[in-house]
């Protein structure tokens, strides 16, 4: 194991995190799963996530944090049945009303094929200070933990980011198709490393910093005061001669994808159609997104041939509209049909 190999500071009570907040916010729970695990014990990724969160907790109350949990149980916030976006925005309204220093998130990521694991860090969009500073502090343990691991350090657009007012992160611990986890004994031995992990990372962090008064981010600029439509992002020129209208704009592709993300959100789109000129014709949209599945079936009538296809593409995961990334020889076409449908 290699996280026992490093000095673990905190045997007792100390001071360490006193005057720091944080709301801790163990994803999913109730009828909400999150990944399904293939573990003994825990049903799903709920179970785990709740696990590393009360140990986290623990851990920051010993060192003198106050700490805010979204929940304790197997429950979901609400404790109703409410839509996952209501559940999503009530954990940060929670969250808005304790105005920690942060608010930690934590997940636990699954693949179905046989990917490399991964430890992902997500810190709000449009925010690269403190929160992003935490988030690589985190990493570096966790990647003790997980030497083998890939890691990913990221701008994160999740719901419960977005609508957090103050610094706001979100952890992938580890994938729960990690063959590590397939005991019991060698399971609960990882949870608590993990939250062991996250717990040194913030103490590092705060050595570093003190706890400041939280300000709200009020720095996101929106280009358009309602909702467009939709928005349409080409890479490479397009010949289409469109004047941007009241429901739709045009805007070019740029590789930076956070850059990208941050421009597409200050729209505030409903629906993103992201083209690229090429020989094959093949819609992608993105897997857990009915809407978009069904505009890129409607599509496929446009593009005789296609072929449409789930992905868990970063750029399509993060952006809050429905969003579609289309490989075209039909570029123009497709801008013009998509600016006249009254469809999307
Ligand atoms: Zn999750």
């Amino acid at each position: 194991m290699p996280y026992s190999n490093i000095p673990f500071e905190i045997k007792s009570k100390n001071n360490s995190l006193s005057g720091w907040s944080f709301v801790i916010d163990a994803g999913h729970g109730g009828a909400e799963r999150g990944a399904a695990a293939n573990i003994p014990f825990a049903s799903a990724e709920a179970d785990l996530n709740l696990g590393v969160s009360l140990t986290l907790g623990g851990i920051l109350e010993a060192c003198g944090a106050n700490v805010f949990y979204t929940r304790k149980a197997d429950f979901s916030f609400n404790q109703t049945e409410s839509s996952l976006t209501d559940e999503l925005r009530s954990r940060a309204d929670f969250s808005n009303e304790h105005a920690p220093q942060f608010f930690i998130s934590i997940h636990h990521n699954a693949s179905k094929g046989p990917r490399k694991n991964r430890v992902e860090l997500y810190y709000k969009l449009f925010t690269k200070g403190p929160a992003r500073e935490l988030s690589i502090s985190i990493l570096k343990e966790l990647s003790k933990l997980y030497p083998n691991h890939d890691t990913a350090l990221r701008s994160g657009n999740f719901a419960v980011l977005r609508e957090n007012q103050g610094e706001a992160i979100l952890v992938e611990c580890t994938y729960l198709s990690d063959p590590l986890l397939s005991s019991q004994l060698e399971t609960f031995k990882l949870l608590k490393h993990e939250a062991e992990a996250i717990a040194m990372g913030i103490i590092n962090y705060a050595k570093y910093s003190s706890p400041q008064a939280v300000q709200f981010d009020t720095s996101v600029e929106t280009v358009s005061d309602s909702a467009l439509d939709f928005l349409i992002v080409v890479k490479g020129k397009t010949d289409s001669m469109i004047e941007a209208g009241e429901k739709f704009r045009i805007i070019e592709y740029m590789d930076d994808e956070e850059e990208l993300l941050r421009r597409i959100e200050r729209y505030r789109p409903k629906t993103v159609f992201i083209l690229f000129e090429s020989a094959n014709e093949k819609i992608e949209h993105y897997y857990r997104s009915n809407k978009g599945k069904e505009i890129a079936e409607s599509m496929k009538v446009l593009l005789s041939g296609a072929t449409v296809a789930g992905t868990s593409n970063y750029l399509l995961s993060q952006t809050s509209a429905v969003c579609l990334m289309i490989s075209t020889a039909k570029v123009n076409r497709i801008v013009e049909a998509i600016v006249k449908s009254d469809e999307w």
